[in-house]
This record gives structure tokens, C-alpha cells and sequence, in this order.
């Protein structure tokens, strides 16, 4: 299907993106709902000038320093991301001795686990979001459903396109959350500690190039690097970037 899309065409990353998503559905581990989400990010993505800005670089080194400095990092993968990069979240768990979550806002069975056999087949080892045995509290009970051992117990959450009220519920456990998203004001981005206003595709391999970047730093240079990110004006910068159409003041 990838093959179809002539690498020469202008819209090549767009429509390459919307044939992973259509793929997904096609596959059971998009839902429906996946498709109208993807939409809203290609409009942000496309005011944003379909780049990486340089506030949203910043947040992902620092959103590396962040899972490198972590006890216990949980990415999460829900439809959307699974579709989209696969093997890039399965590099980047790697990478950082990360693990990975299924985590779907619509939870059933087959799409639980049609999702973590597409990361298996993407080389991940293990998967968890299966055993669902812990809440987070302050959500309906299906949507709460996490791993004991997976997000749970994590102290540094990777959350891409997660829902506002999850996003919410996790700061509320004292998670730190790194929240990829590419409109900077929605409520999942507004709530984490690191908003990544980038689009999956970009964000999670920069994520990587940047942990592979810091891994001789020490604990020090990595809280440095963390530190000096600044989340307000990361946001300001992504919705000033989006409104007018520059990255000045
Ligand atoms: P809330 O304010 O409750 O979070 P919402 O309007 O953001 O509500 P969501 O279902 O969370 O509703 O919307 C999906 C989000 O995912 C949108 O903000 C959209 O911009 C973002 N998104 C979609 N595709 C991508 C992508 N490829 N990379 C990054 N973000 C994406
Ligand atoms: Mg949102």
C-alpha cells in the first residue's frame, strides 16, 4: 500500500501518513475514532509548516534527558501510534530501557491484543496492558484499566495523543508526563511536564536521536538539560508559531 504514494509527491509524508492510519483500522488496531484524530493533527501539522519547530527539539531532548533519568519508564502506545511508528517506539524503548504499554481509550480485547502482536512483529520482547490488575483513579473503570508493573508503577510516562482526562488523571498520580501532541492547546499537552507539540512521526525519532545523544551524560548534565526546558514557553512558542506563522516573538 506505502508503495502507491509516489515518493515525489508534494503531500508524500501526509498521504504515507494517512495509509498507515487507513492500514491500521484495516488491521484492527486503529479504531474509527483514530481516523477523525489524525485528521485534526494533519491541520495543526500543517500550520505548524509540517517541521520539527525548534521549541518542539528542545522538548524532545529534554523529554530524552527526562526518560533517561527515570526509575521506570512506561511508553504508551494506543492505535494511532501503533499505525504510525511501530518499530520507532519499540527503538526508542530499546534505547532507553523503556517499557512498552498498550493503552487504548476505546479498550477491547481484540485491539489490546492485535496491537501488541504488531509490536512484537516490530521487534518488541515484551508488551504490557494485557493484565490490566491497577486503576488510575478518577477514571471510568475500562478506561482506567493499567498494568500493576507497566504505568502503575512508572515514575516517567511517554503518553503520544493520549485524551485529556487520562493525561489529567496520570499528573494527578504524581506521574511525570511527557505528552506528544501536535495542538498546543489541548488539554493533554497543557498537563504534562514535557508537551512535545511535534508530530509522531518526527518526535519519537528525534526522542531517540537525542537519548542516544546523552547516554554518556551524567545524572547531573541530564537534570541540566531538563531544567532548563521551559514548558510555557514552549507552548507559547508552538501556538504563536500556529496562529501567525512565525517562531519570533
Ligand atoms: P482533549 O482536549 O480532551 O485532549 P482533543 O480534542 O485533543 O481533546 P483527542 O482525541 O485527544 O481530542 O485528539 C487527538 C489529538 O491528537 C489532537 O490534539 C491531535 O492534534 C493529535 N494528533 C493526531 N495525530 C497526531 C500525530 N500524528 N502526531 C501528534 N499528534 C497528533
Ligand atoms: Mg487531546
Amino acid at each position: 500500500m506505502e508503495t502507491d504514494v509516489p515518493r515525489d509527491h508534494p503531500r508524500y509524508q501526509s498521504l504515507l501518513t494517512r495509509h498507515r492510519i487507513e492500514e491500521g483500522v484495516d488491521r484492527g488496531i486503529t479504531s474509527r475514532q483514530g481516523l477523525i484524530a489524525e485528521g485534526r493533527g494533519e491541520a495543526f501539522d500543517y500550520l505548524l509548516g509540517e517541521q520539527t519547530i525548534p521549541s518542539a527539539d528542545e522538548a524532545e531532548r529534554a523529554a530524552a534527558a527526562q526518560l533517561l533519568l527515570a526509575e521506570h519508564a512506561v511508553l504508551s502506545v494506543n492505535g494511532n501510534v501503533a499505525a504510525l511508528v511501530p518499530g520507532e517506539m519499540v527503538e526508542l524503548a530499546d534505547a532507553i530501557g523503556a517499557d512498552l504499554e498498550v493503552n487504548l481509550f476505546n479498550r477491547t480485547d481484540e485491539r489490546m491484543r492485535a496491537i501488541a502482536d504488531y509490536l512484537v512483529a516490530h521487534g518488541a520482547t515484551e508488551v504490557k496492558g494485557l493484565a490490566a490488575d491497577a486503576r488510575i483513579p478518577g477514571l471510568s473503570h475500562e478506561r482506567g484499566k493499567v498494568d500493576a508493573d507497566g504505568i502503575y508503577d512508572a515514575d516517567v510516562v511517554l503518553v503520544p495523543l493520549e485524551d485529556g482526562d487520562r493525561a489529567e488523571a496520570l499528573a494527578d498520580l504524581g506521574k511525570t508526563e511527557i505528552v506528544v501532541d501536535l495542538n498546543p492547546m489541548s488539554r493533554s499537552p497543557q498537563t504534562a511536564a514535557i508537551p512535545v507539540v511535534d508530530n509522531i512521526l518526527r518526535a519519537v525519532p528525534n526522542v531517540t536521536a537525542h537519548a542516544r545523544d546523552l547516554a554518556d551524560a551524567s545524572r547531573e548534565e541530564l537534570r541540566a538539560v531538563v531544567d532548563a526546558f521551559d514548558r510555557e514557553a514552549a507552548l507559547e512558542a508552538a501556538e504563536r508559531r500556529i496562529r501567525t506563522g512565525t517562531l519570533e516573538n
